[in-house]
């Protein structure tokens, strides 16, 4: 057993776990191209490329990095979503024998943990940990990834894990993915409308959340930002019970039968007040914002509620 490569995997790890305390799910780059010391060594843990070794450790990479999607463009293979549970991560170049993906395979024959750095935006990632390469697939230039259980960490870093079912790895890796992709959509989304709601304006970023105007299993329901609106807690509520709607022209409406009802301050302020106002927040580039032929189907939809 390699006592340096454990030790440097164990403090990486822990490390990630300070940072997310701190930061939350999302690090900045920045965190994690500076690392962390030990040893009087600087141990970076992302590097230019996507696999990624310290110069410290010896053969195995310690971090694989998936670059963010760009917005409206196809997603790269590796980075769709599937059923079967596992990640599809592309080799380094097209020589198997590469250091990088030799590095990856040796990683796979001993079971050594790695991080796994999912690109949320340029500046933005979310750490997985820890993660196993479950395959090779030379044919298609590709090994498969898969979500290991953090409470066995240490058995796994020393090799005495006991091999964990196969289905429930698969399960927590679709669930890992799920959560990775979901992520990316309310970041790009809040980000676009500029932290706030697309309705009212709230500027909270605590109380914001990322609607899709299409829904998530809709043949059409991309997660683009075109796709999305940014609306705090009630207004995105609202949106997904057809209270509220958005009319391809941007104009809100209030569903007839909430409009004539009778309440308190909330009832009036936070949603009868709206009905016939545009939306006050829009993203500045046109491909980001809403989709109107989108827009005009949940209008459809919302016009059947009525
Ligand atoms: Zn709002």
């Amino acid at each position: 057993m390699d006592t340096l490569d454990t030790g440097i995997r164990l403090k990486a790890f822990q490390f990630l776990e300070q940072q997310c305390k701190l930061h939350g799910d999302v690090l900045p780059r920045k965190v994690l191209a500076d690392g962390f010391e030990a040893g009087g060594h600087q141990i970076h843990l992302i590097g230019p490329e996507g696999i990624f070794k310290p110069a410290i450790l010896r053969e195995i990479p310690i971090s694989i990095t998936t670059v963010p999607i760009v917005e409206g463009r196809p997603r790269p293979y590796e980075d769709e979503l599937s059923d079967e549970g596992v990640i599809r991560y592309r080799y380094r170049g097209t020589n198997p024998n590469h250091p990088d993906n030799v590095g990856l395979r040796l990683a796979m024959e001993r079971r050594i943990p790695l991080i796994y750095f999912f690109g949320i935006r340029p500046s933005r990632y979310m750490p997985v940990w820890p993660v196993y390469i479950v395959g090779d697939d030379p044919r298609s230039l590709t090994f498969t990834v898969q979500v290991g259980d953090k409470r066995n960490i240490l058995a796994s870093v020393t090799g005495r894990e006991r091999e964990e079912p196969i289905a429930a790895r698969a399960y927590r890796t679709i669930t890992v993915q799920h959560r990775l992709h979901q992520q990316s959509f309310r970041d790009r989304v809040i980000e676009a409308y500029r932290q706030r709601c697309a309705v009212c304006r709230l500027h909270h970023t605590e109380l914001l959340e990322a609607a899709h105007i299409l829904p998530d299993g809709h043949p059409k329901g991309e997660p683009w930002v075109s796709n999305g609106l940014s609306l705090c807690k009630l207004h995105h509520g609202a949106f997904d019970s057809y209270i509220l709607g958005v009319r391809p022209d941007l104009v809100i409406e209030i569903r007839a039968d909430v409009l004539d009802e009778s309440d308190g301050p909330m009832l009036m302020h936070g949603l009868q007040e709206c009905h016939n106002a545009r939306l006050a927040v829009v993203p500045i580039a046109n491909r980001l914002k809403p989709n109107k032929e989108f827009l005009e189907e949940r209008s459809q939809l919302f016009r059947t509620v009525e």
